[in-house]
């Protein structure tokens, strides 16, 4: 049995921020202006931290100033709205990133459509979900964009491939079947209530999944030679003790049929903060009239 082509997200992530490292120097050296990205951390959840971490430090590798805004728990709307607002007319900042879950008592739609569109670099303003779904350019949730660069740089043109996203979430899946319809395929976006879901998976030239079940996927499920894009992370128990990350896909028997797959760790995980950094450097070229880098938006 051939073995799938392995999709290396980790290199493809470090090409996509070789790319926008160019490009902010470029913006240094002929135009004097440095991207900004504003990452605001309400509460000490220990998953978000992490990320926040990474964030700053590779807004950093890339030439970009970073900005922090850590927040009590306890932190009232009020005082989160404000420093938006401040985040939103600051006009060294270009990206705004409200990193979620925010704590209960803070509501999460409201927060996030107080920010500027211009700068929500993580795509899930209203307006941004709006201008998404009608064709228009707009700000692109990163983990969906980060598929979307994969499956372009693989295949060239997705025009008329079946693809089926699991997953119907408004962070992964939802914008994942709209950028995929984009491209032209023939999308099905298949979720808890799907009937015959291993039917709808054999159609698929390109299989999203974005379920967050370990290991859901098998290999019987795949059309031979489709490609998979696995965005699941899930954290498992090992049968010696200690823990390890699984996607939503069932790897071995998948990469024995599919003809591309992407492995996790590994795959999309990598892409999503180099399509951050991209979405940023995409932002402030556009707030400064700029031409966009090419092949770094959707
Ligand atoms: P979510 O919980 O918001 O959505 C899960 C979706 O799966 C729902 O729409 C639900 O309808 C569907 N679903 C649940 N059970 C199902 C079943 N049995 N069959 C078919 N569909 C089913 O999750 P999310 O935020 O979209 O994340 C999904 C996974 O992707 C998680 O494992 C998450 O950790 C991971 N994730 C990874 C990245 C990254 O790689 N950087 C980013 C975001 C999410």
């Amino acid at each position: 049995m051939m073995a799938a082509h392995i999709i290396d997200g980790k290199a493809f992530a470090a090409t996509v921020r070789g790319k926008v490292a160019d490009h902010v120097a470029k913006l240094k050296d002929e135009h004097g202006i440095t991207p900004g990205l504003a990452v605001v951390l309400v509460g000490e959840d220990p998953a978000s931290q992490v990320y926040v971490r990474s964030k700053g430090k590779q807004t950093v590798e890339v030439g970009m100033t970073s900005i922090e805004h850590k927040l009590p728990a306890d932190t009232d709307e009020a005082t989160l709205l404000a420093l938006i607002d401040t985040l939103n007319t600051d006009p060294e900042v270009h990206g705004i990133l409200v990193q979620l879950p925010l704590p209960k008592h803070l509501d999460e739609d409201l927060v996030i459509n107080s920010i500027d569109p211009a700068k929500d670099v993580d795509g899930f303003h209203i307006s941004n979900v709006g201008l998404l779904g009608t064709g228009q350019k707009s700000m692109v949730p990163c983990t969906p964009l980060g598929c979307l660069m994969m499956l372009r740089d693989y295949h060239g043109s997705l025009s008329g491939m079946d693809a089926v996203v699991i997953g119907r979430s408004n962070i992964v899946g939802k914008p994942m079947a709209q950028l995929l319809l984009g491209d032209s395929c023939t999308v099905t976006i298949a979720h808890s209530r799907t009937k015959d879901l291993a039917d709808v998976v054999r159609r698929a030239d390109i299989v999203v999944a974005a379920v967050g079940r370990p290991e859901m996927v098998p290999g019987d499920w795949i059309k031979p030679g489709a490609t998979v894009i696995d965005v699941g992370i899930n954290r498992i128990e090992k049968p010696d003790g200690g823990t390890r990350l699984v996607g939503d896909c069932d790897y071995a028997s998948c990469a024995e049929v599919a003809g591309a797959i992407t492995p996790v760790p590994g795959g999309v995980g990598p892409m999503t903060i180099a399509c951050l950094l991209a979405n940023t450097v995409t932002a402030c070229c556009r707030a400064n009239g700029l031409p966009e880098p090419s092949g770094l938006t959707a």
